[in-house]
């Protein structure tokens, strides 16, 4: 058997272009965008990207976007005041606190002084514990396992009924998306790093749901033939460079494998340590120099180090596809479907200010 592929790119454009034509319709007929206000505070690459990605989404739907960016050394009274002014601005529908926040932050504080009618992340904890109830329904239900719902809808894959696994407990994934399985009427298995024989209890499930962050983690046998099986994770993997060589850390003793800059394109990889010619010692990122390159000095020819990686998912894909009746794959299933959701909550959040 070979799953069918859920492709998550097309289902994230197709609920986009709904969103899209769902904004155009409010301005039309009530003159009003809806605006997603993005809060940064710092500078993690990544955190940039994220935010970059959100702010271009809205303007191509025809939406707002305000971003406010925070320096990394700025305070919990001073973010939390950014929140607050962003509540009473009534030009903001959905306000969205990327995470990380800096580890001196205070980060339930400041998601919990969202206000719930803008919290289009769906984490506040009023959100969170509606969702968690039967018969009461969350102004906004978190992106990423609303996605997950919406790609197996849409893929035709019946949940009433059907017995779930979600593997992690996150409040971010694993716990929201199991309620909205419940929700929808399928008995919910919750499972976690202290569970015992994960593979028994996931070759109960008719739908699997792996948010782990461990990469490759679910084998084929852990699969029931034909189960639809979705997979959130993203890890990165090394992939092996021909120009890829052996080093000892002269710091802490461990190998490593690397190639030096030149040696290959930008494009994925990551910098893993460097390398001293002058004193022809390599170290590991993290690590301190040796004394000796310490006492050379950069200007003696060091070098990064690089190793190339790929994403993957929790699911090893290609034993997988061979058991499973849908499968998403990794990039292009889950990812792309956060932001469709997120779009599509911010234009929620317009909608019930003029309802
Ligand atoms: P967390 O690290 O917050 O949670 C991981 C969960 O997995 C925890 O509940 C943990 O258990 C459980 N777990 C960890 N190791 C094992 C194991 N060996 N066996 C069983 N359970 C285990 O991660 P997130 O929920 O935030 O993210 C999960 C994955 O999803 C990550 O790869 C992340 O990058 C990805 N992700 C993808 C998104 C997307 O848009 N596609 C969005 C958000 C996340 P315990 O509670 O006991 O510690």
């Amino acid at each position: 058997m070979t799953a069918k592929l859920i492709d998550g790119t097309l289902i994230a454009a197709q609920v986009r272009q709904e969103t899209g034509d769902a904004v155009a319709r409010l301005k039309a007929e009530h003159g009003l965008a809806p605006g997603l206000a993005t809060v940064l505070v710092g500078e993690n690459p990544a955190s940039k990207a994220y935010v970059g990605s959100k702010q271009k989404a809205c303007q191509e739907l025809g939406m707002v976007s305000i971003g406010c960016k925070l320096p990394d050394t700025a305070s919990q009274e001073e973010v939390e005041k950014v929140v607050r002014d962003l509540n009473a601005d009534p030009q903001v529908h959905g306000i969205l606190v990327q995470l990380p926040l800096p580890r001196h932050l205070n980060e339930e504080r400041i998601l919990s002084a969202v206000s719930l009618e803008k919290d289009v992340d769906g984490f506040h904890p009023v959100n969170i514990g509606r969702l968690s109830m039967k018969g009461r329904e969350p102004l906004f239900v978190p992106c990423t396992p609303a996605g997950c719902i919406e790609l197996l809808v849409r893929s035709g894959v019946k949940i009433a009924g059907a017995e779930a696994v979600v593997l992690g407990r996150s409040n971010i994934v694993g716990l929201p998306v199991s309620m909205l399985l419940l929700h929808r009427d399928a008995t919910v298995t919750i499972c976690h790093s202290r569970s015992a024989d994960l593979p028994a209890i996931c070759r109960r499930a008719d739908i699997l749901i792996a948010a782990v962050g461990r990469a490759d983690m679910v084998k084929a046998d852990w699969v029931k033939p034909g189960a639809a099986v979705i997979d959130v994770g993203i890890n990165q993997a090394w992939v092996a460079h021909p120009a890829d060589r052996e080093y000892v850390c002269a710091t802490s003793g461990k190998t490593f494998a690397g190639h030096r800059a030149e040696e290959s394109d930008k494009g994925s990889r990551r910098e893993v340590g460097q390398y001293c010619a002058a004193c022809d010692k390599a170290w590991l990122k993290g690590q301190n120099a040796p004394e000796c390159c310490e006492q050379c000095g950069p200007h003696c020819g060091h070098v990064k180090l690089f190793r190339r990686y790929k994403l993957v998912g929790d699911v090893d894909f290609d034993q997988v596809q061979e058991v499973a009746g849908y499968l998403t794959p990794v990039p292009g299933g889950v990812g792309p479907m956060t932001i469709a959701m997120l779009m599509h909550n911010t234009y929620r959040g317009a909608l019930h200010t003029i309802k």
